[in-house]
């Protein structure tokens, strides 16, 4: 069952949501070549518990840490470790945190130095097709209608669309109602309600769409080895449209890049519009 949210939810939610993209940003001031992702998650942890906030994956399922750190072919739920990361590396960082009793939970996939042109095309295309899926997600429109977007954009792009990992609902609780595919067909699936709460998390592979898994029991992988990326953002069904609680501002400040992408999801995220 979908569970909408009132206006004052909402807001906790984007509380919730901004923690875990202070958190990003943080992380993209530190991903360099020679740190290692077990660092990088230290550091996530204070923050966040600075914050007030509680990590959000830290014993989620049993999940030993607070970040989800997976590199290169890894496509999510990698575990973080003590080996360093390497020029020409990419590592998608995905994040919880609990505030108010709500979840946040977001990912970016960073680039660790120079990396190689058709990785960084994989990375671009992956958080277009985020913001694709996201302008799908709005009153009248399914499930289906957002999986069918970024399906075919990233298709089109001769990329592999996982099939087994989904995004979700989301708010009290990690995994709410609906399940949120990647792929799907227009027109199907559960029909979007005002005032409900998602993370919607393309995970693009270069290659093939297959995975496979690490005998940790957690880490997915691409099963032809080559990379994979990840962003997600979490957004409420307000008025009928999109409007995005989480912000790549905070990393786009770290790391200096001009972006207007998220502009048009933005209708009261006042905190967002004085960062520009
Ligand atoms: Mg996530
Ligand atoms: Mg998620």
């Amino acid at each position: 069952m979908i569970i909408p949210k009132t206006r004052e939810e909402i807001e906790l939610m984007r509380e919730s949501a901004l923690i875990v993209s202070k958190t990003l940003g943080l992380m993209a001031k530190e991903v360099k070549p020679g740190v290692t992702t077990l660092y990088l998650d230290k550091l996530a942890e204070e923050f966040i518990r600075d914050q007030g906030a509680i990590p959000g994956f830290l014993g989620l399922y049993d999940f030993p840490n607070t970040l989800c750190m997976s590199p290169n072919a890894q496509v999510v739920h990698g575990i973080p470790n003590d080996i360093p990361l390497e020029e020409g590396d990419i590592i998608s960082i995905d994040c919880g945190a609990i505030k108010n009793d709500f979840y946040g939970d977001h990912a970016y996939t960073f680039p660790v130095g120079e990396i190689a042109p058709e990785t960084l095309q994989l990375l671009k295309i992956t958080k277009e097709s985020l913001y694709i899926g996201i302008r799908a997600f709005k009153a009248n429109n399914r499930v289906g209608d957002v999986g069918y977007a970024i399906q075919k954009y990233c298709e089109d792009h001769g990329y592999g669309v996982v099939r087994e990992l989904v995004g979700h609902g989301l708010g009290r609780t990690m995994h709410e109602d609906p399940e949120m595919p990647n792929y799907g067909k227009r027109g199907r699936g559960k029909k979007f309600i005002e005032g409900m709460t998602v993370a919607i998390e393309p995970m693009i592979n270069m290659g093939t769409k297959n995975i496979s898994q690490l005998k940790d029991g957690w880490t997915i992988l691409t099963k032809d080895r080559k990379p994979s990326a990840h962003f997600e953002h979490n957004v409420a069904l307000v008025d009928g449209k999109p409007e995005l609680l989480s912000t790549f501002a905070y990393v786009y400040e770290a790391l200096g890049i001009k972006s207007d992408e998220e502009d048009e999801f933005r209708i009261s995220n006042t905190e967002c519009r004085m960062m520009k």
